[in-house]
């Protein structure tokens, strides 16, 4: 029986707070017992907003379901319009909420407020935070833009939206500035930034522009998909993570504006030169296995094939609305796309891939530091160390610096680790040396002998593996995140052949015999 549950993404209806919450002038009442007053936290202490989320939860009680929680509702609707003079209003419930049947946006027409007051059926038991996060989206610009008509674009500067960047959003603060900043040099105005930022009256505005960037797709796809029809909008979905995403893109609004890319476009650009770099030859090939939203798997598993040169042994989200996305890019790099929210059975599929680094979530990087494998996050679920001080962007050139840092980094350290187990045996590294600068006063090195195997005898197996001491010492060359799986190996081959010493030899047999 599985006891605990972890999940990727919470409840359709915190997707509906990070949209509220990203913009301003908006408040959200969600139907909702005591206990899911929680979410504030995620953005408070994870993301560390300087102020609670605009929501009111009416946080019924147990015994109030016995009496009219309707009129709870009702009131709480009331009062959070009278307290804080919102310019729209949404309302909804919670998965809990959403079992006593109250019908939120019934009841709140029924109070007649004198703002736009948007109801959202999101059904909790069959959708996630994402998918509640762009319906919440795309509902409130199809009321901002219902009576808007299509605007005559010609005679006019080429401008374009910003769509997606939200609350709780893995680096879209950072993604933002350089995005903005990259349109600046491409001399493309921007009209509207949406949700992050935004009021209500702004999302009127969205269709005077002559394209949507979409950003981040799990969020502004829906609205962008809407815009497209029913205003005639371009859509530019390609996501400017990496470096060649980024030329990608760079051209795509070139082609948009009829203007040439300046000379200095990629003055900024380290990443090319640094994976050239003798220093990065020998990270060539290194075996990674990568999980995460499906426009961070997707973009993170390109630059890390295509710009540093590592080998994708796997590649997975846990967004199944983009499954065939991320179905088509695994077919790239002749894999089979794992899309699951299950971690029990992304674990397994790590352990099986035997990556050397693990490029995922914070989930993944639970599961790497079990695996004892090197791992960078790369994709929400996140946690408070994702929402770093420094600017530190996935987008733009200056993301793809990152990116190369935030690549490359784990490895080196799993390599530092590799050189220091290497040098163990020597006079002054050894196991029992004490720190150099301590000279003389060092312990002398005890001389190995045969160790005992780490795999307990069954009482009925055959007589227990031991190390022959210039095994072990060979063993112990062998990078430390491979060297658990390498000692097992060759244990079960040494126990499978009724070897009961382990010398260099076996070592070698072994490899072989599960390299074939
Ligand atoms: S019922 Fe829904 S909102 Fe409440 S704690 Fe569970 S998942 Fe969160």
């Amino acid at each position: 029986m599985q006891l605990t549950l972890w999940t990727y993404e919470g409840p359709p209806h915190i997707g509906a707070m990070r949209i509220a919450t990203a913009m301003q002038g908006i408040h959200y009442v969600l139907h909702a017992p005591q206990g899911d007053t929680y979410a504030d936290l995620l953005f408070t202490m994870i993301e560390r907003r300087d102020r609670r989320p605009p929501v009111t939860y009416t946080t019924f009680q147990a015994r109030d379901l016995g009496s009219d929680t309707a009129t709870l509702f009702k009131n709480a609707v009331r009062d959070a319009y009278e307290r804080f003079k919102p310019e729209a209003m949404i309302v909804g419930a919670s998965c809990t909420a959403e079992l006593i049947q109250d019908d939120p946006g019934g009841l709140a027409a029924a109070l007649g407020l004198p703002i736009p007051v948007i109801a959202l059926e999101l059904p909790a038991y069959q959708r996630k935070e994402n998918w509640g996060a762009a319906e919440t989206f795309y509902h409130l610009v199809r009321a901002a833009t219902n009576n808007v008509a299509v605007p005559a674009r010609t005679g006019r500067p080429v401008s374009v939206n910003i769509l997606g960047p939200a609350a709780l959003g893995f680096r879209h603060r950072d993604d933002l500035i350089e995005v903005t900043d990259l349109l600046g040099k491409l001399g493309v105005a921007i009209n509207v930034i949406a949700p992050l930022g935004a009021r209500f009256a702004d999302l009127a505005r969205i269709p005077e522009a002559d394209a949507n960037i979409v950003l981040y797709p799990e969020i502004a796809g829906t609205a962008a998909a809407y815009l497209a029809r029913k205003f005639s909008q371009k859509t530019i979905a390609t996501v400017p993570i990496g470096l060649n995403a980024t030329r990608e893109f760079a051209a795509e609004i070139a082609a948009l504006t009829h203007r040439p890319l300046p000379d200095d476009l990629e003055s900024g650009a380290r990443s090319a030169w640094y994976a050239r770099s003798v220093d990065s030859t020998y990270l060539t090939g290194k075996r990674v296995f990568v999980f995460g939203d499906a426009s961070h798997a997707i973009a993170l598993a390109r630059v890390a094939a295509r710009e540093i040169g590592f080998t994708v042994v796997g590649l997975g989200s846990y967004s199944r609305e983009f499954a065939r996305e991320v179905k088509a890019a695994a077919a790239l790099y002749d894999i089979e796309a794992l899309i699951s929210d299950d971690y029990l059975t992304i674990e397994a599929a790590i352990a099986a891939a035997q990556p050397e680094l693990v490029l995922g979530t914070q989930m993944e990087r639970h599961i790497a530091k079990r695996l004892g494998i090197p791992c960078a996050v790369i994709s929400a679920p996140t946690h408070v160390q994702d929402f770093p001080a420094r600017h530190s962007p996935f987008a733009g050139f200056e993301g793809a610096n990152v990116l190369f840092d935030t690549l490359t980094h784990p490895l080196m350290m799993g390599l530092e680790e590799h050189l220091l187990g290497m040098f163990r045996e020597d006079f002054e590294f050894n196991d029992q040396a004490a720190p150099s600068h301590l000279g003389a006063e060092a312990a002398a090195p005890t001389l190995t002998s045969p160790i005992a195997a780490s795999i307990p005898a069954a009482p009925d197996a055959p007589a227990p593996v031991g190390w022959e001491a210039s095994a072990e010492a060979e063993l112990k060359k062998i990078p430390f995140f491979v060297r658990g799986k390498a000692r097992k190996n060759t244990e079960l081959f040494a126990a499978e052949h009724g070897v009961t010493l382990i010398t260099i030899e076996t070592i070698y047999d072994a490899k072989a015999h599960f390299s074939r």
